[in-house]
């Protein structure tokens, strides 16, 4: 397994490296076609999985023109530089519920019209549909995996749903207050991250390629979540959370609700994770964090 690295001295490089230990790197950039050719010939892989993203919703308003180039048109730059080195290599694309936006049906299925509400959302259509004419118009075994949100204890801090898990954490142990919130009436289709990516792997080991909705088919809201999390550790979020106009979006997506049947029915998926599980592992992993920070006098993130 090879990951690409983007830049010089990558922070994450270290993350990866703990998470992951043994995984080989190249690098590599999404804006930069020949370095992805280079990367690809260095690695000779069989399967090539498309993640690399400006992915956070919040952000891609903010920087919409370089989202573009890297969510949308670093799809096109992956597909070509595969072409050009070895098409038979398999490819799979991240695509995202983020592209159902302001749905136009329930819950949303592999045929639910796009109708997508940020920067991230429209760059992400333009790499699923890239993806789908590169299978049609050159035979490519390349499959988009429309994921619904997919959460861990490894989710970045500026994920709703991690931003609640490490608040809850830090106020059980008298680190923090108040948790200052956007709007908490949007509703996610939450799953666990890494039944997701088994899903991801069994896209690319079909006999044909295909796109696949992956969603756990409920849907939660932001309060729901938050409650879960502070029950957790015997608190009521009603006496911490606050709403901060700040982190309100200028168009938001109000609710989202797969159905993976298709992938349940050809790919054998399911999940492993339900939602309390989810919530209740991600406050376990801070607030296990945080106490081993305390212990050591460190004060955590
Ligand atoms: P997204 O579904 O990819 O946008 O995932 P996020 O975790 O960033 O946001 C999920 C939902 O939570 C969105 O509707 C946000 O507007 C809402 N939300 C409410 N408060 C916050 C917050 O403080 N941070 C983030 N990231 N989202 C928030």
């Amino acid at each position: 397994m090879h990951g690409l690295v983007r830049g010089q001295n990558n922070p994450r490089l270290a993350m990866v490296e703990r998470l992951c230990p043994g995984i080989e790197f190249a690098e590599g950039d999404l804006l930069d076609q020949s370095s992805l050719i280079a990367a690809l010939e260095t690695c000779q892989p069989d399967e090539v999985y498309n993640l690399g993203a400006i992915s956070f919703v919040g952000l891609s308003f903010k920087q919409a023109s370089l989202t573009g180039e890297i969510t949308g048109l670093g799809v096109v730059r992956m597909l070509d530089a595969i072409r050009t080195v070895n098409s038979g290599i398999r490819f799979y694309q991240a695509s995202s519920s983020e592209m159902f936006g302001k749905v136009r049906e329930t819950p949303q299925t592999e045929s639910t019209p796009f109708h997508p509400r940020s920067p991230y959302g429209v760059a992400k259509v333009y790499g699923h549909y890239i993806t789908v004419n590169y299978r049609e118009s050159y035979g490519m075994y390349a499959c988009s995996g429309i994921l619904f949100n997919h959460e861990s204890e490894r989710r970045g801090l500026e994920f709703v749903t991690r931003k609640i898990t490490n608040a809850v954490a830090k106020i059980k142990l008298g680190l923090q207050r108040e948790l200052s919130l956007g709007t908490m009436t949007s509703q996610r289709d939450w799953g666990f991250a890494g039944d997701y990516v088994r899903a991801m792997h069994l896209m690319l080991q079909q006999d044909a390629p295909d796109d696949y909705v992956i969603a756990t088919g409920e849907t939660h809201s932001v309060e729901e979540f938050c409650a879960l999390a502070f029950a957790h550790v015997g608190l009521d979020w009603h006496d911490h959370v606050v709403t901060d106009a700040k982190f309100m979006r200028p168009a938001e997506v109000d609710l989202l609700i797969g159905d993976a049947g298709k992938a349940r029915e050809r790919l054998g998926w399911t999940t492993t994770v339900t939602f309390p599980e989810l919530v209740a592992r991600m406050v376990e992993s801070d607030l296990a964090a945080h106490r081993a920070a305390l212990s050591q006098g460190v004060a955590g993130g």
